[in-house]
């Protein structure tokens, strides 16, 4: 089997809400998707979608994807797209690091791979059941009440696992945020409180050594050294997420004791083989994980809602659905949704999703 045409298509995904990050020092109000379909010579096609939480969060911004595959299609046309590592290595040779660009074409290839196999991704990916997988709330920066109330909305749409962003320059708030939604969460509720890398490493001892509340805490600092250093030096669980890029990464957090979990994103880290290799890694060291994507539609999110599905319940926290922020849904009635709190992956050969082109417009660029 050979691949014979890479099609791209871009779209802009509308969020529903404003969306804070960092003690609204960041506000997203859209982000810029990028759609893939590979056509093979057996009359197969795959689909894959990239797309970065805007161009502020990450080292990663949507035109860059278009640009990469640009430089990579060339190098792919002719590959049999069922050889993932095989793809994966030429693209690294072709275009090294810039993981995120290589996410969508990754997707699409383990598409490929799963339908001419007959099997659905979460079974190739190691699992042996389609199981559900708890779906985790997005609460978005405000004052204590506005959290709270947030919290509770999710509550009514079945959602009990939450990830409340903190992360100001104010303390006194931040420590108030974080003793008010962990004393305020409904019966049998879990949080995770996400700093995305908001602190400098004294801020963070000083509020997690103030605040009695001990749920999992995220990304406290920018660097792996700043978080292993808090990590030290308080109580709380440590999530690892921005900083974590690729294996090396995972091994060193790992050696420095800087994490007991870590986000697994493909669009972070180039894909679901590169995911696949660290959620591997972590299963072995006995990480907990919340396997998701950096963002996108029910595509990117029933990509990563195969790999979660997957991994061993004891190693498998909850996935975020990016979907449910987007005012667009371009794959209507497809793909893992949120049912009562938990995703169930597609059990149809490969990915199990398939967008009407139609609905994408017109393609952005054709390679063959
Ligand atoms: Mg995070």
């Amino acid at each position: 089997m050979k691949i014979t045409r890479i099609t791209v298509w871009q779209l802009d995904l509308p969020l529903s809400e404003p969306y804070w990050l960092s003690g609204g020092r960041l506000k997203f109000e859209r982000l810029d998707s990028t759609y893939l379909r590979i056509d093979t010579d057996a009359g197969i096609s795959g689909w894959g979608e990239g797309c970065p939480w805007g161009n502020t969060y990450l080292p990663a911004h949507g035109p860059g994807i278009r640009a990469g595959i640009e430089t990579l299609a060339p190098a792919l046309i002719g590959l049999d797209p069922r050889s993932v590592e095989h793809v994966n290595r030429v693209m690294d040779v072709q275009l090294p690091g810039h993981a995120y660009v290589k996410s969508a074409m990754d997707i699409a290839c383990w598409d490929i791979l799963g339908q001419s196999a007959g099997l659905p991704l979460w079974q190739l990916l190691g699992g042996s059941e389609p199981a559900p997988v708890a779906v985790n709330s997005s609460i978005s920066t405000g004052t204590p009440d506005q959290m709270l109330a947030l919290i509770a909305q999710a509550a009514d749409k079945g959602y009990t696992v939450h990830s409340a962003k903190v992360g100001g320059t104010d303390i006194a708030l931040d420590i108030a945020r974080i003793e008010a939604i962990s004393n305020g969460l409904p019966d049998g509720h879990r949080v995770t409180f996400d700093v995305n890398r908001a602190w400098q490493p004294a801020t963070a001892i000083e509020v997690l050594n103030s605040v009695t509340a001990r749920d999992w805490v995220e990304q406290p600092c920018e660097t792996l050294d700043q978080c292993a250093h808090v990590a030290g030096r308080v109580a709380n669980p440590i999530m690892l997420d921005e900083c974590m890029n690729t294996m090396q990464d995972h091994l060193e957090a790992w050696k420095r004791g800087a994490c007991e979990g870590v986000k697994v994103k493909p669009n972070r880290l180039g894909g679901l083989t590169r995911a696949r290799q660290i959620r591997d890694f972590g299963v072995s060291v006995g990480w907990q994980m919340h396997i998701e994507d950096v963002g996108g539609s029910a595509l990117a999110d029933t990509a990563a809602i195969h790999l979660a599905a997957s991994t061993p319940d004891a190693n498998r926290l909850a996935s975020w659905l990016c979907h449910y922020h987007l005012n667009i849904d371009p794959i209507p009635g497809q793909g893992a949704r949120n049912v009562s709190g938990s995703a169930t992956p597609p059990s149809a050969p490969g990915l199990g999703v398939s967008p009407d082109p139609d609905t994408l417009g017109k393609p952005h660029a054709v390679y063959d």
